[in-house]
């Protein structure tokens, strides 16, 4: 079943599929899984594709994996040792834009599930959420699918997504949550004048210290449920008109917060506006991604035991790195773990994975599913 896993990868990456562009990797993907008794429902949206497959099962409950084909651009091509599309393969090492990041997952996937068809083995019903909007916007991706599978009441119990969670080995790392990300562009408002005659000005520098210093200062809390504390930094400060007489009208602050699930959106909002009351401000708050935590359990325990059987590896389970599309799916509610390949070089020139790993991959996948069990 690993030479499967290697095939697939090398005709997935061979496809480029620069994000938000599929390029047929999806159509390809059908052809593998249709014949193992998948339907493909489309969901494409926005110039997306978009492609939930599922297979009904034997055995109680869904599980699904979650994954993207669209992979980000090479960069400077002539740096690649190998062409970032060709799949090389050479000295047991597989190279090519998407090898960890993550058609390489995808592939081990497929290939565990083709390997139990093949022996008959007994299986939840499995689902396949592949999108093309991982990498870019991500605003016409997983969301819509999950939107589609609220609507038709068929979302997993389940699901693992196929990001390079690993550092050393396979095995070694699963992410069970992400933190969250608020951004807030804050313009402190007062009135331009003459440094010379303050009684006909407002400066807004001086309406702005207070409001960062008492920003800086709040209290957000503790780590929380295996994430470090919230994280509140302000990264940009702009005020002045560069001249020394000027005393300015208008201050402006970038914010950038970090949040573990022990705080939430409107919470942080409200803080932030309670910390600006007292001067004109206009904020403009951005939820760039909401915080997720699968807590311990069933579940993730089930998937830490095939790691375990497959390499004899403890697995670390993991709040760290950026946002995930695993965000959506932990919002409707699916507990979540991100488990792929190590990430050594994800978003690299050169970026590869050894085949070993992807033969590891998919014994550890295969185990997942041949084991998992959901109650009835
Ligand atoms: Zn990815």
């Amino acid at each position: 079943m690993s030479d499967i896993a290697t095939t697939i990868a090398v005709k997935l990456i061979q496809r480029a599929s620069v994000t938000p562009d599929d390029n047929g990797c999806q159509n390809y993907i059908e052809s593998l899984l249709a014949p193992l008794g998948f339907v493909r429902t489309c969901v494409d949206t926005g110039g997306i594709t978009n492609s939930i497959y599922m297979r009904p099962g034997e055995l109680n409950g869904t599980l699904a994996f979650a994954g993207h084909t669209d992979v980000v651009p090479t960069g400077p091509e002539e740096q690649w040792e190998h062409a970032p599309f060709s799949a090389d393969i050479v000295d047991g090492i597989l190279h090519g834009r998407g090898a960890q990041d993550m058609k390489g997952a995808v592939a081990c996937w497929i290939a565990a599930v083709a390997h139990l068809c093949s022996e008959y083995t007994p299986m939840p019903t499995i689902q396949l959420l592949i999108t093309s909007d991982e990498e870019g916007d991500s605003i016409d991706g997983t969301i819509r699918m999950v939107e589609y599978m609220q609507a038709n009441n068929s979302l997993p119990d389940a699901v693992i997504v196929g990001e390079p969670s690993c550092s050393k080995n396979v095995g070694d790392t699963i992410r069970r949550g992400r933190r969250g990300v608020v951004q807030v562009r804050a313009s402190f408002l007062g009135k331009q004048g003459h440094s010379a005659y303050p009684q006909d000005a407002d400066n807004a520098i001086h309406r702005a210290a207070p409001a960062l210093t008492r920003i800086a200062a709040i209290d957000w809390g503790e780590a929380a449920d295996g994430f470090p504390a919230t994280s509140c930094q302000i990264t940009n400060l702009n005020g002045g008109t560069g001249a020394s007489n000027v005393i300015p009208g208008v201050c402006e602050a970038f914010i950038d917060i970090r949040y573990n699930p022990g705080n939430d959106f409107d919470e942080i909002k409200a803080v932030i506006e309670a910390a600006c009351a007292d001067c004109e401000t206009n904020l403009a708050f951005d939820h760039v991604a909401t915080a997720f935590s699968t807590p311990d359990g069933p579940f993730l325990d089930q998937v830490c035991a095939s790691i375990k059987r497959v390499t004899g590896i403890d697995t670390l389970r993991d709040t760290g790195g950026g946002t995930s599309d695993g965000r959506f799916l932990a919002a409707a509610g699916v507990p979540v773990a991100e488990l792929g390949t190590t990430n050594s070089t994800i978003h690299q020139v050169g970026e590869q994975v050894a085949v070993r790993e992807l033969e590891i991959l998919t014994r550890i996948y295969s185990d997942i599913i041949e084991n998992m069990r959901f109650k009835a």
